[in-house]
Order: structure tokens, then C-alpha cells, then sequence
């Protein structure tokens, strides 16, 4: 019996989690569940699964799941600190952290510490912190398995393997405004951000996968869960979204992981590697999708990528400065305050302005993360909620 924490519960990845530890209740138990505000949910879930306790993120809402889970015999907290301490407990085997944005380093790096294995689908840990995770990690033997599908896809096809890296190649959808003008895009409503073609998931996600920005903090992922360099790290244009990323070696082999797009797999891979279990669904056949292709992504368009590799050439904290003012920007965004276009312009002027940090520790990261999100808020004339 495999005893989760799944940080994010009732978010678009927790959610598929537990979905998971529904088909095998015999091989998982969720022992807690988080969420930020939805209550509602988090109750719901927690009547369902009976985990010894649950955390909601936001306290003022403290009074209202005590009431509901009175009677049941689950622990219920509140505060974000709170799940920094739920990951550290007895009861836990594997943290699922899928939380979203800067919030999800502090648990990740409460959950290496404890060296308690991290499927990690929370990409912002990396992106922010992804040396000093992996540094962790590293010291406490702690094990780190990628819940994001590109690099489940690398882990996968690394499996076996010996050799270095020569190349790894991220496959990337193009989000929304693949074939959009720069007219269209500038005129881009809120939905139509929001309509990916290929994954349904959180909004933030979703926005980023429309800069294309996603890709880029997947490149930063990519560079540290594998220690492989930037210059090695390439990204293509597969619309279909099939081939989920790729790995190349010294002789010119190229391995992939390939399927219909679902995020269950990553996440239950994450759970059980080095086994699989089967997963009920479409499976994918190539001659019912003949046509895979293959494109260089448009840089003029989707600047934002190439953001990504200048931040991690600079390195210190601009990783960091770059999610959080992607994460205040495209709140601004979804709030109605900003276009879609200006999501870019306030990601690059609070990289310009922010301060650098060469060597961060985790509290420059903790200011660097605010004055980031201030200076995003006062460009995007937004305050957030949180
Ligand atoms: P989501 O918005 O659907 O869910 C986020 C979860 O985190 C929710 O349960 C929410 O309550 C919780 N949360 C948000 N802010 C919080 C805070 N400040 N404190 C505590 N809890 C908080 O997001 P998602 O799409 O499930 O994505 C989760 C992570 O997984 C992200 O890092 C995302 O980039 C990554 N990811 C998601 C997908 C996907 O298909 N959804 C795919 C690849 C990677
Ligand atoms: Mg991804």
C-alpha cells in the first residue's frame, strides 16, 4: 500500500490522482488531501477517500470544513504552512505535488528534505528553485519522478540507459494561437486563451501554454531534473500531440514515449515506476492518425521561449523573477485587466527591473518572488487576491 499526500486535490492534476487511487484502491490510499478555497470539493473528496487529515490553504475558510468532516475522523488545518508539515508525516510514502505556481516550492522542498518521494507535477519548484531542489534531493536521497508529460516521456525512455544525453527534445502543441496572426492574438479574449486543442487543465497552464511560456519553464524543468545543459534542450512544434518528448544519444538514437494524450498515464507512472498498471481508454493507432508533423516554433510570435533560455543563461534568481511575474501577469489577464499581448510585455519589463541575485537562498527567493509580483501587479494595475 503506497500512502499518498496529494498537495492540489482538487485542482485539474489532483483530481486525476485520485481518479488513480480509485482504479486501485488496493495499492493507494490518499492519507491527505489539500486545496486552496474550494471547500466544497475538499470535502466531498475527503467523505469519499477518509484520509487521516486535510489542509485548506486559505484559514478563513478553516470554520467550514471542520463542520462538514465533524464525526469523521480526519485532522482538518489550515495555512500554507500547514502542508509544508502534512508532507513530513509518518503516514506519508509519495507527495503528489500539484499545486500550482510559487506555492508548490516550499512543500517540495519540505517533502526532499524528509526524503519522502516527490511526483512532482508542480513545475514552478524547478523553475524557481530548480538547482537547489535537485541539490536536495540529491543529499537526501530523496526520489523526484516528473508528472509533467514531457518529461515523464524523457524519464521513460531514459529507463535502462546508461549513456549521457546527447539531446533532449520537448514536443510542444502550440497552445491555442498556433496559426493565429499577431492581429488575432492581440485581440485574444479571455476563452480564447483558455481553448487548448490537445489538454484540458488549470487556467494558469492553459495561459502559458497560449505565450507559449509553458514550454519554456518545461525547458528549465528539463534542465535540472536531467542536468542536461540548455544548449541541449530543443523544442518542436507537434500539434497532434502524440509523441509526448524525446531523448537523443551519442549514436544518434533518438527513444520516445508516444500515446493519446492523457494525463493519467505521467501521473500513475509516477506512482508506480518502475511497474505499469493498466489504464482504461482510447489507445492510439497510426493509422488512424497517419499524420504526425513536426515544425520549428515561430519566436517572433511566442517571444516568451526564448525568455526562458536568456533566464537560464543568467541564472541566480531570474528563473524565479520570470514565474512570478508569469504568474501575477496572467492572473492580471484572467482578471480582465490586461490583454493577452501585455501578458508578455510586463513578464519582460519586470525582468529588467526586478533584482538580480546571483547566489539566492530560499529567502532571497521568498522577497525576489514579491517584489516580482509587485512590480507585475503595479504594471498590470492589479493586486492579487492571495
Ligand atoms: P489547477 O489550478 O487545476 O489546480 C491547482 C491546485 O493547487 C488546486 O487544488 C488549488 O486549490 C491548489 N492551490 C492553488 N494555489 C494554492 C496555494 N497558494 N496554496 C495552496 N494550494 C493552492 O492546476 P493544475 O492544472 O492541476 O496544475 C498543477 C500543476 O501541475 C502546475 O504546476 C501545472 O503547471 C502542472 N501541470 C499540469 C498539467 C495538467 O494537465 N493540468 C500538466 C502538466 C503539468
Ligand atoms: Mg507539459
Amino acid at each position: 500500500m503506497q500512502r499518498l499526500a496529494i498537495l492540489g486535490s482538487t485542482g485539474s492534476i489532483g483530481r486525476q490522482t485520485l481518479d488513480v487511487v480509485r482504479a486501485f484502491p488496493d495499492r493507494f490510499e490518499a492519507t491527505t488531501l489539500t486545496a486552496a478555497s474550494n471547500w466544497e470539493l475538499l470535502v466531498r473528496q475527503a467523505a469519499e477517500f477518509r484520509p487521516d487529515s486535510v489542509v485548506i490553504a486559505r484559514r478563513e475558510l478553516y470554520g467550514r470544513v471542520a463542520e462538514a468532516l465533524e464525526g469523521l475522523d480526519v485532522k482538518v488545518y489550515a495555512g500554507e504552512e500547514a502542508i509544508e508539515q502534512v508532507v513530513r508525516g509518518e503516514a506519508v510514502d509519495t507527495v503528489v505535488n500539484a499545486l500550482v505556481g510559487y506555492a508548490g516550492l516550499a512543500p517540495t522542498l519540505s517533502a526532499v528534505e524528509a526524503g519522502r518521494k516527490l511526483a512532482l507535477a508542480n513545475k514552478e519548484s524547478l523553475v524557481v528553485a530548480g538547482e537547489l531542489v535537485m541539490r536536495r534531493a540529491m543529499e537526501r536521497g530523496a526520489p523526484i519522478i516528473p508528472v509533467d508529460s514531457e518529461h515523464s516521456a524523457i524519464f521513460q525512455s531514459l529507463v535502462g540507459e546508461r549513456s549521457p544525453i546527447e539531446k533532449l527534445i520537448l514536443t510542444a502543441s502550440g497552445g491555442p494561437f498556433l496559426r493565429a496572426s499577431a492581429e488575432d492574438m492581440a485581440r485574444a479574449t479571455i476563452d480564447d486563451a483558455l481553448r487548448h486543442p490537445r489538454w484540458s487543465m488549470g487556467a494558469r497552464i492553459t495561459v502559458d501554454s497560449a505565450t507559449m511560456l509553458n514550454k519554456g519553464f518545461e525547458v528549465i524543468e528539463a534542465r535540472w531534473l536531467f542536468g542536461v545543459e540548455a544548449r541541449r534542450i530543443e523544442v518542436v512544434v507537434h500539434p497532434q500531440s502524440i509523441v509526448h518528448s524525446l531523448v537523443e544519444f551519442a549514436d544518434s538514437a533518438l527513444k520516445a514515449q508516444l500515446g493519446t494524450p492523457d494525463m493519467h498515464l505521467p501521473i500513475q507512472y509516477a506512482l508506480t515506476f518502475p511497474d505499469r498498471l493498466p489504464i482504461a481508454g482510447e489507445k492510439f493507432s497510426f493509422v488512424d492518425h497517419p499524420s504526425l508533423t513536426f515544425e520549428r516554433p515561430d519566436l517572433e510570435r511566442f517571444p516568451l521561449l526564448e525568455v526562458a533560455y536568456d533566464v537560464l543563461a543568467r541564472g541566480g534568481n531570474a528563473a524565479c523573477i520570470l514565474n512570478a511575474a508569469g504568474e501575477t501577469a496572467v492572473e492580471a489577464f484572467l482578471a480582465g485587466r490586461i490583454s493577452f499581448p501585455r501578458i508578455t510585455e510586463v513578464i519582460t519589463e519586470v525582468l529588467a527591473r526586478a533584482t538580480f541575485i546571483p547566489n539566492p537562498t530560499v529567502d532571497d527567493y521568498r522577497q525576489s518572488n514579491s517584489e516580482a509580483k509587485n512590480i507585475a501587479g503595479q504594471l498590470s494595475g492589479f493586486t492579487s487576491a492571495f
